[in-house]
């Protein structure tokens, strides 16, 4: 399917533009928030024009698709992120190919990063995620046992806490939205007062693109968005 280049930039723009108004309404500036542009089911070509126009972070959802679409993406200067569920049994093949990964959500898989990072003699930045919502079908940790479990991997000398993730239930309404992102917010503060060992609390990541608006509002430091910049995502995957 043939479509043009130049949506994926003005979109860009948009998001940009949007980025920086939702900063203004929370007295924020807007260095304070980095966009992620979700690159799962896109093309090479049109990750590649959203970088051509300044995109510098991108995230993926698969290790496979990943792999598999690296070698045509300009990935100079721009970091990659997973985002996406992680098995234990893929990540030696994706620790060292990214920069961060966002979706650690046991300790059993930070064990698996921490040992497959020590092999390479590196250190792998990662992203606890927290299952905000209760959701029985969402990864993620309980806010309840999320201490427990950074004092856990803190310990860990191949991998470095950098803050935490989540993806929220879908809301409709943007008081119910904000107060989902509110209640994220106050559990990235509360861990960042406890100076946990090797734990870094500086990169908050939520809000897409429904959300990332009252995300912002609420203390994002990185919103994670794909359609809005891609367009709508065409499945199956590559
Ligand atoms: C797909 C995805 C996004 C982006 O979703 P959009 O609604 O397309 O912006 C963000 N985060 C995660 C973890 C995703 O899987």
């Amino acid at each position: 399917m043939e479509r043009s280049l130049d949506d994926v930039r003005d979109n860009l723009r948009i998001i940009e533009q949007t980025i920086g108004e939702s900063c203004l309404k929370a007295g924020r500036r807007p260095e304070e928030v980095t966009l992620l542009g979700v690159t799962k089911t896109v093309e090479p070509d049109r990750i590649n024009a959203a970088i051509a126009a300044g995109l510098n972070h991108i995230g993926e959802n698969r290790v496979q698709e990943y792999l598999g679409k690296r070698d045509d993406l300009n990935l100079t200067g721009v970091e990659v992120h997973l985002i996406g569920h992680l098995q234990t049994n893929k990540v030696s093949r994706i620790v060292g190919t990214v920069d961060m990964i966002e979706s650690v959500d046991s300790v059993h898989l930070a064990e698996a990063i921490d040992d497959a990072s020590r092999k390479l003699n590196r250190v792998t930045d990662v992203l606890v995620e927290v299952n905000i919502g209760g959701e029985e079908a969402k990864s993620g940790v309980s806010p309840e046992e999320l201490t427990d479990i950074l004092e856990n991997i803190g310990t860990f000398s191949g991998i470095r806490v950098r803050g935490l993730m989540t993806v929220p239930p879908i809301l409709e309404t943007e008081k119910e939205k904000r107060a989902v992102f509110s209640k994220m917010y106050k559990l990235f503060i509360d861990i960042k007062a406890k100076t946990i060992d090797n734990v870094c609390m500086d990169i908050l990541s939520m809000g897409m693109s429904a959300d990332y608006r009252e995300a912002i509002l609420e203390g994002a430091t990185m919103v994670r968005v794909g359609s809005a910049l891609f367009g709508r995502r065409q499945y199956p995957v590559l």
